[in-house]
Formats: structure tokens, sequence, C-alpha cells
């Protein structure tokens, strides 16, 4: 079976920490490396504690509150203008959403995915004690004041949490505590997993929530994606049965980077890799 290229996490200039490239030139991007299908997953965070750091997104190269919707509208005619343009092509282009979840922000997840047409609504997992442990500046204000105990114990807490709200299609880079982890944990992070991942990944299973392969980890110089492949095996497992790829680009020179590795991954255990319309997934 042929798996055909997709690209399942890109922010464009709306992500306070993305790079100026707008959605148009993303898709052209994508045409030239053959990637069939493309979905936006514009990054927002709202968590109130972390209002005056996070809680902001680009518009039109303007900082303004994620929490003012207007930023939507803009965003969802940008995508239809490029569905217009290049579907007729050989890329799709979908609409998405990466929100990191943290207690306290449902009511905000709730009106967004309950008002806005999105294709596809991934969770992850960015702060733990409204620290952003996916900084590499302020990541280690969390790992060196926790024990690696306290750690798994709070992230799949949480991450539970987060599968069991409900809001999600897809759980985005779910060991991504490893990124920076390892430097404070050392190896100790690769297993830090065992018996703990596994109830998350049975509920989401029932729940029928896909699994993404998120291959950002290569360029921060891990040697495996996010997940690792042990994490993937367990996923396998417990059931998850839907995956999706995805680069985790803020720019344009890594839009679809190792996504083929990362297909080849889900080729040598069967797994199709998925995309989504209107929130439902269907194998690609
Ligand atoms: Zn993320
Ligand atoms: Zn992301």
């Amino acid at each position: 079976m042929e798996y055909l290229r997709t690209d399942y996490h890109v922010h464009p200039d709306y992500s306070i920490d993305a790079a100026p490239v707008k959605i148009r030139e993303y898709c052209e991007k994508a045409l030239e490396l053959d990637i069939k299908e493309i979905c936006f997953t514009t990054h927002v965070e709202l968590d109130p504690a972390r209002r005056d750091m996070d809680n902001f997104v680009y518009l039109n190269g303007e900082k303004v509150s994620a929490f003012n919707y207007v930023w939507l509208d803009n965003y969802f005619e940008e995508i239809a203008r490029a569905q217009d343009e290049f579907e007729h092509g050989d890329l799709k282009v979908k609409a998405g959403i990466e929100i990191g979840y943290n207690q306290g922000c449902e009511i905000h997840v709730e009106y967004i995915v309950n008002n806005y047409p999105f294709d596809f609504v991934m969770g992850a997992i960015h702060c733990l004690d409204h620290i952003a442990i996916s900084s590499m500046k302020e990541s280690p204000r969390y790992f060196q004041n926790k024990s690696l105990k306290e750690l798994r114990d709070e992230y799949f807490t949480i991450l539970m949490e987060m599968v069991k709200t409900g809001f999600f299609d897809c759980v985005a880079h779910v060991d991504l505590y490893i990124r920076y982890g390892i430097r404070v944990y050392g190896s100790d992070i690769f297993t830090v997993h065992r018996g703990a991942v596994e109830p998350v990944f049975e509920e989401m299973a029932r729940r029928r929530m896909g699994l993404e392969i998120n291959t950002s980890s290569r360029h921060r110089g891990l040697e495996e994606f996010h997940p690792t492949e042990e994490i993937l095996d367990l996923a396998v497992k417990s059931g998850i049965e839907v995956y999706t790829v995805g680069s985790d680009a803020h720019s344009l020179d890594i839009l679809g980077c190792y996504i083929d590795e990362a297909l080849k991954i889900l080729k040598e255990r069967n797994l199709r890799n998925h995309v989504y319309t209107r929130r439902k997934a269907t194998p690609f």
C-alpha cells in the first residue's frame, strides 16, 4: 500500500513563536514537496495564569489576545482562500488548531471548538505548574524542582484529564517532556511512561482518538520522534488505530521534514496514516 505524504502539524504566522510565513506560502511549498494534504494547526495557550506571556496570537502582524476571536474569523477566511486556490491542484488544505491544555481552560476550549468549523483539533500538554516544559528557557524551573516520579504523576494525570474532556481529536507529541527533561533526568526519561501511559492510551482507544507522530524532535538532537517507538508500540497494544504525522513546522524549511520516515514507522507496524474532515478521521 502506498503511504501518501501529509503534514498535520503546521504553524503559520498566527502562532506567536512562528516565523512570518503565510498559509499560502506553506501551501506552495507543500505542492513542491508532493505533500497531498496539509493541516494548519495554529497554537493557542489559554491558561489564565500565563495570560501576560502566552494568551496571544498574531493577526496581520499585530499581537492580539487569543480570546479576541476575530483572529479565528480571519484564519478561517485565509484557509478558505487557500482551499479554493490549491484544491484544484493536488493539495487538500485543512483547518486545525493545537490547543495547550491546562486546568481552567475548558470553557474557552469548548467555545472555540463548538463555534468554528475545525477539521482537526489537537490537544497538547506544554505546561505543568504553569511553567512551559516545552521551552528551553523555562523548563529547567520545572524539571530541576521535581523528581522523576513527580513529573510522571503530574504529566500523565493532566494528560488523562485532557483526553477525558472529549474536546480533542488527537494528542500532539505525547512524550514532549523528553525534549528538555533529558537534560535533567538523563536516560531515565525514556522509561518514565511505563505503567502510566497505558491507561491513557486505553482511554484514547475507547474514544477513537488519534495519536500524532511528531517529527520535530529530530531537529532538537533527539534520535527518535515523539513518541518514541517504545511508546508507539504501547499505543498499538492499547488499541489506538488512528495516527497522524506532523512536522510541527514553525518555518518554511521544516515543512514535511522526516515525514517519510514517520510514514515508514507506521507502515512497518501495519498502521494507517489518517486525515481529518470536520473532526472525523479517515485512513489516507
Ligand atoms: Zn506543541
Ligand atoms: Zn506545534
